[in-house]
């Protein structure tokens, strides 16, 4: 997948449309179009990695940025009192559909481990 084809490069772009709920210069968050929870947002590192082997290419700064973003968005949302689950789907058998790493962030109802 080259950063030209990777809808979460285009979204980090302006090229492709999101409901984007926190912008910043090395982070972004946008609401999840498919979602699984009353609060469902993706939090992407503006940078193109794809998954948890390439995370030494991102700035340690931004790898804490986004579990900060997550905060964030959560407070933003209103569910940090009930809390909320922060998950990455790593690879095939975690059943990563789009291969550009990403948080998600996801509240509003009771959550389990599958
Ligand atoms: P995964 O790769 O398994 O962590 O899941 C990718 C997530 O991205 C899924 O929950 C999709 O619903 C979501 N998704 C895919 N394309 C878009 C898009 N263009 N805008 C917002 N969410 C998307
Ligand atoms: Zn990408």
């Amino acid at each position: 997948m080259s950063e030209s084809d990777c809808i979460f490069c285009k979204i980090a772009r302006g090229e492709m449309d999101a409901e984007v709920v926190h912008d910043e210069d090395d982070v972004l968050a946008f609401n999840d179009r498919n979602s699984k929870a009353p609060v469902h947002v993706l939090v992407i590192p503006r940078q193109h990695v794809t998954n948890l082997e390439e995370i030494g290419d991102l700035p340690d700064a931004v790898m804490k940025r986004l579990f900060e973003v997550a905060s964030a968005v959560a407070e933003k949302l209103g569910v940090t009192e009930g809390g909320y689950a922060v998950r990455v789907n790593n690879g095939r058998d975690a059943g990563q559909e789009v291969f550009h790493l990403h948080l998600h962030v996801m509240g509003g109802r009771k959550l389990g481990m599958p």
